[in-house]
């Protein structure tokens, strides 16, 4: 075991139910969010790609690639990827954790973006570098 995971506190019960239902809330409210983008811009085929969104959001992205309403619900699908895929880090016992570096992530950082799959350091990186 290396020091970190020996010294992190570990998180209680109570503390991991609230990040979840944060969680499931944030995400309620980005699909109520989407719905109304849908609704608002997708017209007739509303209804179909809500059917696929809610599926498979990624094939539902790729199938919006030439539509407008491609840059309103872009970055809030996205955020609901990164929330179900805290979801599962959450099961698995590994929430918390930098997918990069494989550090715990500061828990203040947790407490402002609760879905956050990185630490800081490889956060800025990763956009540094897709700032290019
Ligand atoms: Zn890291």
């Amino acid at each position: 075991m290396t020091k970190d995971l020996k010294t992190r506190r570990r998180m209680t019960t109570q503390e991991l139910e609230k990040i979840i239902e944060s969680l499931l809330k944030r995400e309620e409210e980005l699909w109520l969010a989407i719905e109304e983008d849908l609704r608002e811009n997708a017209g007739k085929e509303y209804h179909d790609l809500m059917e696929t969104i809610r599926d498979d959001s990624d094939k539902a992205l790729a199938e919006l690639e030439e539509s407008t309403v491609l840059s309103y619900i872009k970055l809030k699908l996205e955020e609901v990827q990164s929330i179900q895929q805290a979801l599962v880090r959450l099961k698995d016992g590994e929430y918390g954790r930098c997918l990069d570096c494989g550090c715990w992530i500061r828990p203040a950082r947790l407490q402002v973006v609760p879905h956050a799959a990185r630490c800081i350091s490889c956060q800025e990186a990763i956009e540094k570098w897709l700032r290019g």
